[in-house]
This record gives C-alpha cells, sequence and structure tokens, in this order.
C-alpha cells in the first residue's frame, strides 16, 4: 500500500500544492454529498491524506462535473436527503462517463445490500472511520488507474493487430473481418457485396530507385487520395451506415476496399473507375513530381466468391489480369460480368471526355418529297469519332448518353451544330432545306431545354419553321404532362415536331390526338417488309391513311428498294430518307448532293419550259 500511496502522492500534490483557480485536468475524488454531518470533516481528512478532492451535491449537474473532470473515484454520501445518493450512485453507473469509475459509497449498516445493487464498488459504514476512507479511496483509485491502463494497453494492442502502422488503414486482419461480417450480412440481404483489390502499378521500381523513405510517404498519400476519392463522392461508395467504404492495406502496396449494399454490379466498376481517376494527379514528393497508375481487381460476392478467401482469390486473380493488359485500368473477375457490361463503362468514360476532345461530328441524311422525287430536308445524325474505338454507333452511345444525363450538353450541341450548318446551306441559296434533330426525352424534360431550343433559334437567326424535332415514340407514350408542356411550347416557337420510329413503342396512339405533333415517321422495320410482306404492308398503308385524317405529314425511315420506294409512292406517303438515296454522310458530302439536286431541279424547270414553249 505504501508503494500505491506514494506513487500517488508524487502524481498528485493535492488540493494543498495547488494554487487558488487552478484546475487539474483529471480530478482524484469527485466527493457527492451535502447533508450528512460528518462530509466536511471527512473532505479535509482526504484532502490531508493528499488526495486532490472535489464536492459537489446532486442538485448540481455532477454528471457533466463527471464528464468533464474524469475523477478517478467517486466518492458518495448515500444518506444524505432521504436516499438520493443511491439514485446519483445509479446515474452515474449509466452514463458514459461513469461506466468505469470506481464508486465508493458511504451508509448506514442496513443499506449495504442496496449499495451494491445501486452499482456501488465498495461501502464503507457511516459514520466513516477516516482511516479506514483514506485507505478504501487511495485502494480504489489505484485499481481503477490500473483498470485504464489495461483498457489503454489492450486499445493499443488492437491498434496494432487491426490497423496499418504507416497508413493508419484498417489492415489486412481487420478487412478480412470486416468482409466477413459483410458477407454474412449480404447473405441474408441478398445485396451484392464486391471485394477491390488494388496494386500500385511498378511500385517495386519507384522504391528501388527512390528509396524506401519516399516509397512509404508515397503509400501514405495514395492512402490519403483512396480516402479522399470515396468520400467525396456518390453513394456506391458509402456502406450501409453512411460511412465511406472501408478501405484497408492489404500489406505492400496493395490495398483492399469493400463495397456493400450495391444497386448494380457495375457500381463496383464505377468506383474502381473513380479512383483511377484519382491518380492521376502526379503526387509531388521530395520536390519531384511522381506519376503513379494502378490496377484493380473486382470480385462480387456470391458470384466469383461466397467466402473471404475465395472472394479474395477471385479479386486477386482479376488484379492480375488488369496487370497483364498493361495496368492502369481494373478488371472484373471474369464470370461475374460479361465483356460488354465493362465495354459499356468504358464507353460511359470515354464519352464524357468526347465533347471537350471534338470526338463528335454530324452526319447528315437527305429526306426525299416521295411525289416530286425532290430532296427536301435532312435529317442530323450524331457520330462519335473515338480514336481507338473508331466510329462508334448511335445506337450505342446514346443510350448510356440518356442514363448518364450526358445526352443533354451533347444534345445541345447536336442542335447548335445542325441549326447553324442549316443557316449556312439557306445563306448558300438552299433556302427551302428543313432539317430534322433528333431529341432524346431526357432532353425534353429537362427544365432548361425549349430556352436553349430559342436561344439557339435568335443565335443563328434560322427561320423556326425550318426546324423539325424527331422525338421518340416512347417519350411521347409516356403522355406525362412535363413532355406536353414542353412540346407546346416548342410548337409556340414555331419548330415542327415529328414521331420517329413510328409502331415500335407498343403504340397507344391516343398520343397522336393529345400532342401538338406535325409529321409521323414509320420505323424501318415495317418499311422494310411493305413489298414483300403482306402484314407490314397493310400496316404501313392503314398507317399513312390514319396520319392524313389527322393531318400529319409521313416519313417513311429506311427505304433501301426501289420495290418499296412504289409501294410507298402508291400509298401516298409523303417524304422517306433511305440508303436508296443516300446514307448519313458528313455535311462536305452533301455539298455534292445538293449540288446534283439543284441540276435536276434547273433541268425539270427547263423541260417544263420546253413544254409550255412547245
Ligand atoms: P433514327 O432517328 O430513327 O435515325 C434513323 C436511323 O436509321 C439512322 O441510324 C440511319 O443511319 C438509319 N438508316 C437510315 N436509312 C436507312 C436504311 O435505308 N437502311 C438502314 N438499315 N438504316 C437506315 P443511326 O444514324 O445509327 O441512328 C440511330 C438512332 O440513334 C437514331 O434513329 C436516333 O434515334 C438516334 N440518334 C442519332 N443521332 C441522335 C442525336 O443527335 N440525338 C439523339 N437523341 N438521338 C440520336
Ligand atoms: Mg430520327
Ligand atoms: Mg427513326
Amino acid at each position: 500500500m505504501r508503494v500505491v500511496e506514494d506513487a500517488v502522492n508524487r502524481r498528485n500534490p493535492g488540493i494543498k500544492g495547488r494554487r487558488k483557480g487552478e484546475r487539474m485536468e483529471n480530478l482524484e475524488v469527485l466527493f457527492l454529498g451535502s447533508g450528512s454531518p460528518w462530509v466536511l470533516v471527512a473532505s479535509r481528512t482526504l484532502a490531508d491524506a493528499g488526495l486532490q478532492v472535489e464536492m459537489a451535491s446532486k442538485d448540481d449537474d455532477f454528471l457533466s462535473t463527471l464528464e468533464s473532470r474524469k475523477p478517478g473515484l467517486l466518492l458518495v454520501d448515500a444518506d444524505s436527503s432521504a436516499g438520493e445518493g443511491f439514485d446519483a450512485c445509479k446515474a452515474a453507473r449509466q452514463s458514459p462517463a461513469g461506466e468505469n469509475i470506481p464508486v465508493l459509497l458511504v451508509t448506514e449498516h442496513q443499506n449495504t445490500e442496496k449499495a451494491f445493487a445501486a452499482g456501488a464498488t465498495d461501502v464503507v459504514i457511516s459514520p466513516p472511520d477516516p482511516a479506514i476512507l483514506i485507505h478504501r479511496s487511495q485502494a480504489l483509485l489505484a485499481a481503477g488507474r490500473a483498470f485504464q491502463e489495461v483498457k489503454k494497453s489492450r486499445e493499443s494492442l488492437e491498434q496494432l493487430a487491426y490497423f496499418d502502422r504507416l497508413t493508419a488503414l484498417p489492415n489486412r486482419a481487420m478487412f478480412r473481418e470486416l468482409l466477413a461480417h459483410e458477407l454474412a450480412r449480404g447473405q441474408r440481404s441478398q445485396a451484392p457485396v464486391a471485394a477491390l483489390l488494388l496494386d500500385i502499378d511498378r511500385f517495386k521500381e519507384i522504391n528501388e530507385t527512390r528509396g524506401y523513405q519516399l516509397g512509404d510517404q508515397l503509400l501514405e498519400m495514395v492512402a490519403a487520395r483512396l480516402l479522399q476519392s470515396l468520400r467525396k463522392t456518390d453513394y456506391v461508395a458509402r456502406s450501409a451506415d453512411g460511412n465511406s467504404a472501408p478501405v484497408a492495406r492489404q500489406g505492400g502496396d496493395e490495398f483492399a476496399l469493400l463495397l456493400t449494399d450495391l444497386a448494380h454490379i457495375d457500381d463496383a466498376g464505377r468506383v474502381a473507375q473513380r479512383i483511377l481517376q484519382s491518380l492521376v494527379q502526379p503526387f509531388v514528393l521530395g520536390g519531384e513530381e511522381i506519376f503513379v497508375t494502378a490496377s484493380v481487381g473486382i470480385a462480387v460476392a456470391p458470384n466469383d466468391g461466397s467466402d473471404v478467401d475465395s472472394l479474395l482469390q477471385s479479386a486477386e486473380t482479376a488484379m492480375y489480369c488488369a496487370k497483364r493488359q498493361g495496368g492502369n485500368n481494373f478488371q472484373f473477375y471474369a464470370e461475374s460480368m460479361n465483356e460488354a457490361m465493362i465495354k459499356r463503362l468504358d464507353l460511359e468514360a470515354n464519352l464524357r471526355r468526347s465533347v471537350e476532345r471534338d470526338q463528335l461530328v454530324l452526319f447528315y441524311q437527305p429526306l426525299i418529297d416521295i411525289s416530286k422525287r425532290q430532296l427536301v430536308g435532312m435529317e442530323a445524325l450524331l457520330r462519335w469519332m473515338h480514336h481507338d474505338l473508331g466510329m462508334v454507333s448511335p445506337g450505342e452511345f446514346i443510350p448510356v448518353a440518356e442514363e448518364t444525363g450526358l445526352i443533354v450538353p451533347i444534345g445541345r450541341w447536336v442542335l447548335r451544330t445542325a441549326s447553324r450548318q442549316l443557316h449556312h446551306w439557306h445563306d448558300e441559296g438552299f433556302e427551302w432545306l428543313r432539317m430534322a434533330v433528333n431529341v432524346a426525352n431526357r432532353q425534353l424534360r429537362e427544365p432548361g431545354f425549349v430556352t436553349d431550343v430559342q436561344e439557339i433559334l435568335e443565335e443563328t437567326g434560322l427561320d423556326p419553321s425550318r426546324l423539325e424535332l424527331e422525338v421518340t415514340e416512347s417519350s411521347v407514350m409516356k403522355n406525362d404532362s412535363e413532355t406536353l408542356e414542353a412540346l407546346q411550347e416548342l410548337r409556340k416557337l414555331g419548330v415542327r415536331l415529328a414521331v420517329d420510329d413510328f409502331g415500335t413503342g407498343h403504340s397507344v396512339l391516343t398520343y397522336l390526338r393529345d400532342f401538338p405533333l406535325n409529321t409521323l415517321k414509320i420505323d424501318r422495320s415495317f418499311i422494310n417488309g411493305v413489298a414483300t410482306d403482306g402484314k407490314d404492308a397493310a400496316i404501313t398503308s392503314a398507317v399513312i391513311a390514319m396520319a392524313h385524317r389527322l393531318d400529319l405529314r409521313v416519313v417513311a425511315e429506311g427505304v433501301e428498294t426501289e420495290d418499296q420506294l412504289s409501294f410507298l409512292t402508291r400509298h401516298d406517303c409523303d417524304e422517306c430518307q433511305g440508303f436508296l438515296f443516300s446514307r448519313p454522310v458528313p455535311a462536305a458530302e452533301i455539298a455534292e448532293i445538293l449540288a446534283d439536286e439543284i441540276r435536276s431541279r434547273r433541268s425539270r424547270q427547263s423541260g417544263k419550259s420546253q413544254l409550255k414553249a412547245g
């Protein structure tokens, strides 16, 4: 006991040793009690024994004192004011600040049991004998301190066992535990869980050429970037409790990530892509810029493994596959995703950059007036010239652009470019030309769309009636008020409206009545069979007749043969477009088509005058 006391005295000079007004951070004894006559004497006795004591009463907010002063012992006079001391003891025990503090209760003999039930660590019979009170207080203080030390060392052991010392990220062991937990949860909730393994490309080289110290610094910086890139971003990188997805260091230059509650498997690819993106900026180390890339392997449970080992094994296989591809990419473990999905993600990433990189171009396909056999307009069709993928067809990338919202800026570019081109052709003397531009549903529902169209019309000085916007049948089929409103506004501007791909949307014909349309474009799939398939022929002729009754112009899409054209001529179809006349071509080639058109118009004109003269 001597040893303990010495230690206590050495560490704490007690009340006597302190200057007035000075508050020690950690208090030794918080003494709760006011009622009993022995309290004042006891507090002085304790102070004289070198203990630092502070008085509190139940009326004070003693729980917050408990929290702020963090005493080593709570001494309670339990008999004060009608047993309030017992309640205070209970309350202290239930508070986070008080659950681990030893409590010494002073009470009458018959209340001993009640005292322990209230959570007391030890009991002294009141009125307390001063020597016993000092002795018990000091013993409990020492025990409490020992408990805290054990707790602290257990925590630091845990820190050592579960966290990486260099980056302070969870380590491999912790990651495995988290993963096991999430796999079990995922099994219950049926939600996919993905493990990502990331390995820095050519890290060995960096380590060897620039030294291990710099290598370590780089790893720390990479860890920080990973955390940052996951934190500031969307829901996919968040775990169910709203925290960031856990990132762990697996050892060496390998990191691991756990993604839970994925809505789609390809969300894991999006995260991987974003991580790779986060590494693009060089790391500045020792005044030098270091460029780092990484390879990421993704495995999704339960397809690629339903337990920790097999899932990590699959992620590793995928990671090595990414390495073999030259690094700086991610790979799904082959079974979890087909190639199309990966290609699609790739497409999305590339598409984002397509506008700024000037990779988009418009092709134009002539629209022919059937009865006059005259060129009357063009349809603008978007093309994406990708330096690796070559020409990507709109069928492939428009849906991706719609899903991601990229169609909004892209569509605006299309509309502006096509309008300028048309204005240019008008200036060159082809003022009768019309331009059809495709508009996605997503664009129509965008609040600023009508204003965009208006601005573009003003900017180019184009006659609005020369512009025809083609909306898909599925856009108008939804029959929602936003779309209807947008279409009405557009009509007020004077632009024309067409329904594209008519017949492909399991048509609900009511929209033909409700929407302010000018033109109906019969889908290629019907035109294809008009000359050979009785049903296609019947549908097409009926659609033409119906459209005319509704005062709509009819355009046939995808006319490839003379037979198809003669069918359409017989059934009074107004216009057509298709490979029979021309494929969609760049603007430069349209110049030749326009020159031909002028020649044939002139010869027709002179033919007519000759006839008249004759
Ligand atoms: P669409 O608006 O129905 O365009 C007609 C499509 O049919 C074009 O395909 C055209 O090349 C093709 N085509 C024309 N004549 C023939 C023919 O005789 N035979 C065959 N087999 N095909 C013919 P493309 O250019 O691949 O465009 C596909 C679709 O992508 C378009 O269908 C349109 O829905 C969409 N699209 C194209 N450009 C844009 C755009 O700028 N914005 C939006 N939102 N969608 C666009
Ligand atoms: Mg179209
Ligand atoms: Mg079409």
